[in-house]
């Protein structure tokens, strides 16, 4: 086991038409090719971890309460991973190699047990796919970045409701970060 897939918070409200923050159709071209790399990593006898925002209703703690409108809400269906991931998502859920974890900041490395369970399987690669590129991607890349992990960004899994910051978050990815970006 050498290398981890890290999906991060393609759940219906960040990927739905309808979703609560959605970043629309970038995001929900991506199932595919997410779906089919939970497939791939799980089958190869590598790592995934499903990481998904969770949140309370007016949380007065929480700083996304006052910068976004609610979303990610528990017991909601708007945090359900979305599509076909999320079919795949539910057909490994009890797979050895899938791990799903909540988390409450951007990062899925910010408060959560994801670099412990990479760590104890000697996982130095991490691939990072998900929404919202500029965002909760670029927030883990950072994270992955500082704890001293090698990235892998494949343009096919990542998308923004924003198309400057997508394209400004790849390049920093490649540039300020040394991640390996697969291109389309
Ligand atoms: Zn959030």
């Amino acid at each position: 086991m050498k290398k981890a897939l890290i999906v991060v918070d393609y759940s219906t409200d960040f990927v739905a038409t309808d979703g609560a923050l959605t970043a629309g159709e970038p995001a929900q071209a991506l199932d595919n090719y997410i779906a089919d790399s939970i497939k791939t990593f799980i089958e190869d006898g590598d790592y995934v971890v499903i990481a998904n925002d969770l949140h309370t209703l007016d949380d007065p703690y929480h700083p996304e309460t006052k910068l976004f409108p609610p979303h990610n809400i528990k017991g909601t269906s708007g945090r359900e991973i979305y599509g076909k991931t999320g079919d795949t998502f539910k057909q490994f859920k009890q797979h050895e190699n899938l791990f799903f974890t909540d988390k409450r900041r951007y990062s899925a490395f910010a408060g959560t047990e994801v670099d412990l369970r990479l760590r104890e399987r000697s996982i130095n690669e991490v691939w990072l796919v998900g929404v919202v590129t500029d965002i909760c991607i670029l927030h883990t890349a950072m994270s992955a970045y500082n704890l001293g992990y090698n990235i892998v960004i494949p343009e096919a899994g990542v998308a923004s409701f924003n198309q400057t910051g997508h394209e400004w978050a790849l390049d920093h990815f490649e540039n300020s970060l040394g991640a390996k970006i697969i291109r389309n």
